[in-house]
């Protein structure tokens, strides 16, 4: 599947990256113990850490103890706002950041000057590790500002030695004309963006001669496995999928490496644990649960025991890479993501699984529901192509059908679909927002 020729698998921080199991285990306990002593540094901590019989770190033996820790939920980040969380004096600090408040009040996070450091040299191996290195142009077309992609990736590529871009999100005319002007070679983006641009490009008649680019890191929103192929092949280029949360730093969390077969959760800055939502505890080795984790990289801010509502798994086994850190699937969505749609279950992600593979849809979908008297109603619009719009020997009520049994025998509820034409479904410049629930709140 890859586009750019493989190279030698390359390491930022070989020691680390390819630590032994064990080595790693007694690193992370070691870890885990100073940022609970960090952490009793914080008025939220000092209390939830007594209620649970843990006095200081000596109360830490073994990283099973981690068990004896309550969970953080992203309800406490919003009640300790502004000052519950930190835990180094306030002159220490040298930056905050905000999560995006996708799904509710934003929750903030600081930094010590070695957090920084430490986030940096994180991104910087994720980087790295896809095939970059300082001869490369990086185009970093996300959102600067109180969100963590754009100086997270901005700090990790002028770490690796690349010429950054401080592009930002938005303004497909500029990206390209800077792309064409410094032939930029890697660029970081949404995966909807990265789609926009690429029909943006067809519309502006933008060549694909006159462009450099080999890779994408693509990341902060879910997106299927058949949305990566498409943008790849419509590229013709690399992309890496890219996951992070402001909670936990930011971008930097979990990677791909070039076998793109799943991502390398840095376990020597994390402690991860996958639980099942309901029951709390540990999912079985390999099944999709709840991402918990701790953060053992920053001293500002220590989270423990973070209830991500992320939806993942691990990969079995080892990676062919050599790197000893586990490998997690695509991350789905949160697990309060899940739309309920007259009584029926539903991820936004299967919705797009389904559309995306099929050729006739084009970069861009929306999922709207309203009530139709006591009835729920789902609309999917999705784009189509522009061959699809001009070729008359295929009508449009055909496809329509096509998306709408295929979409039924995927979700089992029955959808109403409109397609639209290429370009004119709304873009967000952040993150997409795919679901329009129209519901009223009460009912
Ligand atoms: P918010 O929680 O307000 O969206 P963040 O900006 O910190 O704030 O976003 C982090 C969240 O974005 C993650 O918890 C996850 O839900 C989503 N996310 C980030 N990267 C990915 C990815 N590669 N795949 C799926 N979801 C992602
Ligand atoms: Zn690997």
């Amino acid at each position: 599947m890859a586009c750019v020729t493989r190279m030698d698998y390359q390491y930022w921080n070989e020691k680390f990256e390819k630590m032994p199991r064990r080595e790693l285990e007694a690193w992370q306990l070691e870890r885990l113990r100073d940022v609970v002593g960090y952490s009793l540094r914080t008025p939220f901590y000092q209390k939830r850490l007594a209620e649970a019989g843990i006095a200081g770190p000596g109360d830490i033996k073994s990283l099973a103890d981690i068990k004896r820790i309550p969970f953080t939920t992203k309800h406490d980040l919003r009640d300790g706002f502004p000052y519950g969380f930190l835990a180094i004096p306030k002159d220490e600090v040298i930056r905050l950041h905000a999560s995006s408040g996708t799904t509710g009040a934003p929750t903030t996070i600081y930094f010590s000057r070695d957090d920084i450091n430490r986030w940096t040299s994180f991104v910087a191996r994720c980087i790295y590790g896809t095939g970059c290195t300082k001869t490369d142009v990086f185009q970093n077309m996300i959102t600067y500002g109180l969100f963590t992609g754009g100086l997270g990736f901005h700090f990790g590529g002028e770490e690796v030695g690349m010429l950054v871009i401080p592009s930002g999100a938005g303004n497909t005319t500029r990206q390209f004309r800077l792309m064409q002007d410094f032939g930029t070679t890697v660029v970081h983006a949404t995966p909807s963006f990265l789609l926009h641009v690429e029909s943006k490009m067809k519309e502006e008649g933008v060549r694909r001669d006159s462009i450099k680019l080999k890779r994408a890191f693509a990341g902060a929103e879910p997106y299927s496995e058949d949305t990566r192929r498409r943008i790849e092949e419509l590229l013709h280029i690399d992309v890496y999928n890219s996951y992070g949360l402001s909670e936990m730093n930011g971008p930097g969390v979990a990677f791909e490496c070039q076998e793109k077969t799943g991502l390398h959760i840095w376990e020597d800055g994390y402690i991860v644990e996958i639980i099942d939502p309901e029951t709390l505890e540990p999912v079985p080795e390999g099944e999709r649960g709840e991402l918990v984790l701790t953060i053992l990289c920053r001293e500002a801010t220590p989270i423990l025991r973070y209830r991500t509502r992320d939806l993942t798994g691990f990969v079995p086994g080892p990676c062919p890479c050599g790197r000893t850190h586990r490998r997690l699937r695509r991350i789905t969505g949160r697990s309060d993501d899940m739309l309920i749609v007259n009584g029926v279950n539903v991820f936004p992600s299967q919705i797009e699984e389904v559309i995306m593979a099929m050729k006739e849809v084009g970069n861009n979908y929306l999922i709207e529901i309203e009530k139709d008297g006591v009835l729920d109603r789902l609309t999917v619009k999705t784009e189509v192509t522009a061959e699809t719009f001009m070729d008359d020997t295929r009508p449009l009520n055909a496809i329509k059908e096509k998306i709408r049994r295929t979409l039924q025998a995927s979700i089992t509820i029955n959808p109403r679909v409109e397609l639209h034409e290429s370009g004119s479904l709304p873009v967000s410049e952040g993150k997409a927002v795919r679901v329009r629930d129209r519901r009223p709140k009460d009912i």
